[in-house]
Order: C-alpha cells, then sequence, then structure tokens
C-alpha cells in the first residue's frame, strides 16, 4: 500500500488552451482590467447564473466584502452566517464593520438552519447570508421566507457552488448579490479571483465603483473604493475554464454516485445527502464519522493519508466562532450541529481528474480505516 502514489485531495486542471489564452494576453501588452474581463463578465452570466450582471474582481473574499458594501453593509448591521464555513464568510462581514451572527446547520446538508437563523434575528438584522457548502444549496426558500417576512436582505456564499441549482433554478440567482471564488481548488479557476452576481444594475454598479477606488471615469471618484480588480490574464484563464466546468461538474457528480454506492453500506460512514430539487456539485465529498469526536476523526484522516495514500481534507475543523480572529462574535448558546460536524467531516478526493482505480482505493482505504472501528 505504502508504495502507491497519494491521491491528491484537489487538483485543479489547467491546460494548454489556459497557457494559450494567457500568452495570447501577454502578447497584446495590455494585461490590467480591459476585454478579457468584461467578456468573461458577460459569458460567466450567461452560462451560469441567468444573465444576471456579474462584476469580476482578484479573489471570492473581495467579492463577498464589496458585495456587502454594495449592499449597504455597515457599522450597527448584523448579518446572520453559519458558523461551519470559511472564515472568509464572516471576515467579509466584519471588514464592512458590521457584526457577523453565527447560526447553526441543518446536519443533512450542513448548510444554514432557516430555525436557527430565525432565532438569530434582532432588530439590528440588515441581511442573512447562507454559504452553500461543499456545492449542495441551502435552503433557499425557506431562507427567503425568513427575509420577506422581516424586510432584510438576502445574500449568497456561492464560492463552492457554481452551476448548483435550487428547483431548478442556479445558485447565485437568489440573493441581492452572490459571490463565486475562482481560486485554483475550486470547481473553476482564474488563478485566484472571485465573481458577484447582482440582483440588478444598481448593486453591480455599486461593486463596480467599489472595485475600482470609486472611479467610473477617471478621476472622477464617486466613492470610497479599493483596488480589487481581476487582471485581464486571470479573465482569460477564467474564460477557458467556463467552457470546462459543465463537463467537470459532471465528472464530479459522477464519482459521487460511485462513492455513495460504495460507501453508503460502510458502518460508521455517513455518506453525503442530496436534497430533493437540489442538484450537488460536489466542490467537496464530505463523509461524518458517525459519533467520532475529532481526534477519532483525525486518527481516520491520518490512516487514510499515511496507509493508504488517499489525500483528504478537514472543511472545516474549527467553527468560526471558536477561531481566535472571531471569538468575539461568539453567540451566547451552543451551536450543537456545527460542533458536531466540525469533529464527523472528512472530504475524499471527488474532483474530475480521479480514475476508476483511485476511486477503487478510495473505497477500500475508507472501509478498512473506518469499517476496521479507528
Ligand atoms: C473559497 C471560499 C471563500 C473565499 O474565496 P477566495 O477566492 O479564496 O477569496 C469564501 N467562502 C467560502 C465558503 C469559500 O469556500
Amino acid at each position: 500500500m505504502t508504495e502507491q502514489p497519494m491521491i491528491p485531495a484537489a487538483k485543479p486542471l489547467i491546460g494548454e488552451d489556459e497557457r494559450a489564452a494567457v500568452d495570447r494576453v501577454l502578447r497584446s501588452g495590455m494585461v490590467a482590467q480591459g476585454p478579457e474581463v468584461a467578456a468573461f463578465e458577460g459569458e460567466f452570466g450567461a452560462q451560469l447564473v441567468g444573465g444576471r450582471a456579474c462584476v469580476a474582481v482578484n479573489s471570492g473574499t473581495s467579492g463577498l466584502h464589496l458585495g456587502l458594501l454594495a449592499c449597504g453593509i455597515g457599522a450597527g448591521d448584523e448579518v446572520v452566517v453559519p458558523s461551519f464555513t470559511f472564515a472568509a464568510t464572516a471576515n467579509a462581514v466584519a471588514l464592512t464593520g458590521a457584526t457577523p451572527v453565527f447560526a447553526d446547520i441543518s446536519p443533512d446538508t450542513f448548510n444554514l438552519d432557516p430555525e436557527s437563523v430565525r432565532a438569530a434575528l434582532t432588530d439590528r438584522t440588515a441581511a442573512v447570508m447562507p454559504v452553500h457548502l461543499y456545492g449542495h444549496p441551502a435552503d433557499m426558500d425557506a431562507l427567503r421566507a425568513v427575509t420577506a417576512e422581516h424586510g432584510i436582505q438576502l445574500f449568497e456564499d456561492a464560492a463552492q457552488a457554481h452551476g448548483a441549482t435550487y428547483h431548478g433554478k442556479p445558485v447565485g440567482r437568489f440573493g441581492s448579490f452572490a459571490m463565486f471564488s475562482l481560486y485554483p481548488t475550486k470547481n473553476m479557476t482564474s488563478g485566484e479571483g472571485g465573481m458577484v452576481a447582482c440582483a440588478d444594475e444598481e448593486i453591480a454598479r455599486g461593486v463596480r465603483l467599489l472595485r475600482n477606488q470609486g472611479m467610473e471615469k477617471q478621476y472622477a471618484n464617486e466613492v470610497i473604493g479599493l483596488n480589487n480588480r481581476m487582471t485581464d490574464i486571470h479573465a482569460a484563464i477564467g474564460r477557458v475554464q467556463l467552457t470546462k466546468v459543465g463537463a467537470w461538474t459532471e465528472a464530479r457528480q459522477d464519482n459521487a454516485r460511485w462513492l455513495d454506492e460504495h460507501l453508503g453500506q460502510v458502518d460508521g460512514v455517513v455518506v453525503p445527502t442530496v436534497r430533493e430539487g437540489c442538484t450537488h456539485v460536489y466542490h467537496q465529498y464530505t463523509v461524518r464519522i458517525d459519533g467520532a469526536t475529532g481526534e477519532q476523526r483525525d486518527e481516520v484522516v491520518t490512516a487514510l493519508r499515511e496507509e493508504h495514500r488517499v489525500g483528504c481534507g478537514v472543511y472545516y475543523p474549527t467553527p468560526n466562532h471558536e477561531l481566535v480572529s472571531l471569538a468575539r462574535f461568539a453567540p451566547a448558546g451552543e451551536l450543537p450541529e456545527t460542533a458536531r460536524a466540525a469533529a464527523e467531516v472528512i472530504s475524499l478526493p471527488v474532483h474530475p481528474s480521479l480514475t476508476p482505480g483511485d476511486l477503487e482505493r478510495v473505497a477500500t482505504a475508507v472501509q478498512a480505516v473506518v469499517g476496521a472501528g479507528a
């Protein structure tokens, strides 16, 4: 077993087409934000979010930050977010001066629990921002019912969910804005980058101003802004990836189906749920080691990696409200499902370059390590 090569947990696919696209931009001599970015925004909007106005920025985190600012979020506001996510979600809220308020998750999808959101509302709540974690849509009907009832905004952290659908409609079309990350390990990449899909032209204009020092016309600054522009080099990579992401998603879904079949019967392993009416794009294929403590789960990860050479990850071992950086926003009560998920989850390889032999090795390794009661 130890002679086998490591199966990587994630593998960005950058090919000849991406290299040629970068070369084309470099040869043009115009590398900063320009026509490639504009084309990428139009193509991304048409392909993934039903023609919504899209604005490209230099990272997903910038996308969240600027989306929140463009929607008027700032000091004095509270935004309800999950604690079981990457810290960027709450970081972006806190950086606007607003307060992230952490709610618990539903155990089946790992996504924001609408009842917990309801319990977290105060008269300062300005918005709710679910994350479509691992590529499975959050419960948008229930969340929209909550935000509509209270007259507050709904945003989407769709960093991990390019192309996922909820009752036939793609994620990224529900919130006032939605952010997609284009980091290399995400379902598609531009090197680094983010895309903000906006509900209307006014929000899109706000994001465009904020990413460019508050300028539409040069040196006629209208608002205080940043430089969060995407370069044409990155946009050229993203445009090529956009032509491939559909096939990659299908490969992820095929891999997930195979893993479901081969791991669904393993004692102590809970495979991912796909809710009725949803499609899952498997940014991660995340199983639970049912009833494990964080320590027991970590032993499984070590055995998978070291004995079986199966790369895997834990997303995320520490709830946001327990991080040193965000602990001051910890809720008064417990978030029991967040705590349980943080202890139990392991994400197994599901990326499109896995071979049938790799999948066999993943299943055999999990059966050996967890089935053996590690
Ligand atoms: C990756 C990610 C982000 C941040 O995106 P970057 O492009 O890395 O800045 C935000 N939220 C979630 C849930 C993510 O997975």
